[in-house]
């Protein structure tokens, strides 16, 4: 099981160099995959660092490059690198690479070592999707895996502080402006699991979210699990229509710290404001509301920080300590 386990790092660790190599040293790679990096902003020193690289746009370049190296094809299956598919009559089966043709992001553990990848699409292709991560495996376990956590750990225990991110290129964008402490959820929900590995780090989360309704809701929602672990958690939402990396791009590290310090507010704070502000006199959204926020506060397992959220929701939302105390008896700990 262990010797399994090593054996699959170590393909993976042979792929990353494998797409490192052919970025930086083939035709293709630096025509199509180093060209399409440099678009997007990032300096050769943010290409190596997070060990960005180019799959060729072949059936089974890497596959064979890794075969003729010494790797067996049953390690080269489970990490997921390359797909076997048995050919229907003979009993022959043909192997092809999963990332081919794409722009590749190698997902590391707290240590460093390889346990996936993501690999983006260059062309808009209709059919195929953006990003293509590799599959569950016995090192990949999406739920328990930050991406940037690597490159992230000493600057979030310095700063004692974590922001949370969408994608792989968000996490990238914000180092090269200078904001290490950093990671990405990568389009999943955030898990339990995922929040333990910050909180091994720092008490503080800060949520940064894609300035657009869809980006306000899939991260209020995750927040809870956050407070639950008895972390504080800060959101901020960036202006409309940008995401972390492009706002990182456009602007200085001066002005984006200033506007994280300026924009950052306590979650609890935010829900209260934010909601009450949609219900406006709707007494059945408010009712709603005034129990959505309740349930937050709820999963605090602090009493005295139950006390002072309850506090200052009764003056943000206009109702009587006595009310919130009494909905947050009711429902104790758990779900209203
Ligand atoms: P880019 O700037 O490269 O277009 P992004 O990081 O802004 O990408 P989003 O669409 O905002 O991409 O998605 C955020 C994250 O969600 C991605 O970084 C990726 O991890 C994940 N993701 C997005 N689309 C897909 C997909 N089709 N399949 C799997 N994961 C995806
Ligand atoms: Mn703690
Ligand atoms: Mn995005
Ligand atoms: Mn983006």
């Amino acid at each position: 099981q262990a010797d399994e386990r090593e054996s699959m790092y170590l393909v993976s660790e042979f792929a990353r160099d494998y797409f490192e190599d052919v970025l930086w040293n083939t035709e293709p790679g630096k025509a199509i995959g180093l060209t399409y990096f440099k678009e997007r902003g990032f300096t050769d020193e943010t290409i190596r660092k997070f060990g960005l690289g180019y799959s060729p746009d072949e059936w089974e370049a890497f596959t064979k490059e890794a075969l003729s190296k010494g790797y067996q094809l049953e390690f080269l299956e489970k990490t997921g690198l390359t797909i076997v598919k048995e050919d229907g009559r003979g009993g022959g089966s043909r192997q092809f690479d999963r990332f081919k043709g794409r722009v590749m992001f190698p997902i590391q553990s707290m240590s460093g070592r390889v346990l996936g990848f993501g690999g983006r699409i260059l062309k808009s292709d209709k059919k195929a999707a953006k990003y293509l991560n590799s599959p569950e495996t016995e090192i990949y376990h999406k739920s328990k895996v930050l991406y940037g956590i690597y490159h992230a750990r000493q600057a979030i225990a310095r700063e004692d502080n974590c922001f949370l991110v969408e994608g792989y290129t968000d996490v990238i964008q914000f180092h090269q402006r200078g904001i290490e402490n950093v990671v990405a959820s990568s389009g999943t929900a955030l898990t339990p699991e995922q929040i333990r590995l910050i909180h091994r780090l720092t008490n503080n989360i800060t949520v940064l979210f894609d300035g657009d309704a869809a980006g306000l809701r899939a991260s209020l929602r995750g927040v809870d699990l956050i407070l639950e672990q008895g972390m504080n958690v800060k959101v901020c939402a960036l202006p409309d229509g940008e995401d972390p990396d492009s706002f990182a791009r456009e602007n200085t590290l001066e002005d984006i710290v200033l506007f994280l310090q300026e924009k950052a507010t306590d979650f609890i704070r935010f829900k209260a404001s934010v909601l009450m502000e949609e219900a406006k006199d709707d007494p059945i959204r408010k009712a709603e509301t005034i129990r959505d926020i309740v349930n937050s506060i709820g999963k605090i397992p602090d009493r005295i920080q139950r006390e002072v959220y309850v506090q200052e929701c009764s003056r943000i939302m206009d109702i009587s300590e006595e009310v919130l105390f009494n909905t947050l008896a009711q429902i104790g700990r758990k779900e209203v």
